[in-house]
């Protein structure tokens, strides 16, 4: 069985500000180690569960985060962003069984995590009306290539939002966003369900965690700096909507991947 799994930061036990996320601060190696720790739990729990062979990507700020010293053999990183659309997910394609998202976070438009933004803290993303996370931007993408997401972890507003979009993803919640606060599980403990309950998320039927791709997209684009969305309503098929947003629609899902990742 081959297991992807896509790591951020924002939604791993305790990180709650915006310095913990960033490298080369002393605030960001705690939050570091944890990101590699949850990882290397996900990845513990995906093999004990029946997986042979392991993709990670690395998919926070500059994806060259998670120490990769201690990763078992079976598995195989990729650091940096290659700029494919496919961006978080990038490397995930049909051969693989199931997908793994760890320190995910609520999306931008929520309140639910003093972290919570969506791609970039300059602009929320609407699909459909909706204010989305990236969670849901990537299940969509990982449903391009009919690969269901297992199991998440992240902030209970994530956990939350994941249940009404498919109740049978095993979620863990990692902590709770209160305005600028958090309040988080023990590291520790974040560590040993994050592996106990990615074991149990491989013996889910693949069938039932499949997300299914809405038949259109209507995309918007809703920039904090209105002269940004007049700018980017050039991109081919956009259309500027007063004041700040950039509107685009399309039946296929690959092209919301692609203006989002030209756009935000
Ligand atoms: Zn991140």
């Amino acid at each position: 069985m081959k297991v992807f799994i896509s790591a951020d930061l924002e939604g791993v036990a305790g990180s709650t500000t915006w310095i913990e996320t960033e490298k080369n601060t002393p605030d960001y190696e705690p939050f570091q180690k944890q990101m590699t720790k949850e990882v290397e739990a996900a990845i513990e729990g995906a093999i004990a569960g029946g997986a042979t062979e392991i993709l990670l990507k690395d998919a926070h700020d500059s994806a060259r985060n998670i120490d990769i010293s201690n990763l078992p053999e079976n598995v195989k990183i990729i650091r940096g962003w290659t700029g494919h659309p496919m961006c978080m997910v990038a490397g995930l394609d049909e051969t693989f069984d199931r997908a793994i998202f760890i320190g995910y976070h609520s999306k931008g438009g929520s309140h639910r995590n003093p972290l919570a933004h969506t791609l970039t803290v300059t602009a929320d993303v609407k699909i459909n009306g909706e204010y989305v996370s990236e969670f849901l931007i990537n299940t969509y993408a990982a449903a391009i290539h009919s690969v269901p997401v297992a199991f998440v972890s992240g902030d209970v507003g994530l956990t939350e939002e994941i249940k009404t979009v498919n109740e049978n993803i095993v979620t863990y919640a990692t902590k709770e966003g209160i305005g600028g606060a958090t309040l988080s599980v023990s590291p520790k403990l974040a560590i040993k369900e994050t592996k106990r309950l990615v074991e149990d998320s491989m013996k889910v039927e693949r069938e039932i965690l499949q997300v299914k791709l809405p038949e259109k997209f209507v995309v918007e684009i809703v920039y904090r700096d209105h002269t940004r969305a007049f700018r980017n309503s050039f991109y081919p098929g956009a259309k500027f909507k007063s004041h700040n947003t950039v509107e685009f629609e399309t039946t296929e899902y690959f092209e919301v991947l692609r203006i989002l990742q030209f756009l935000t």
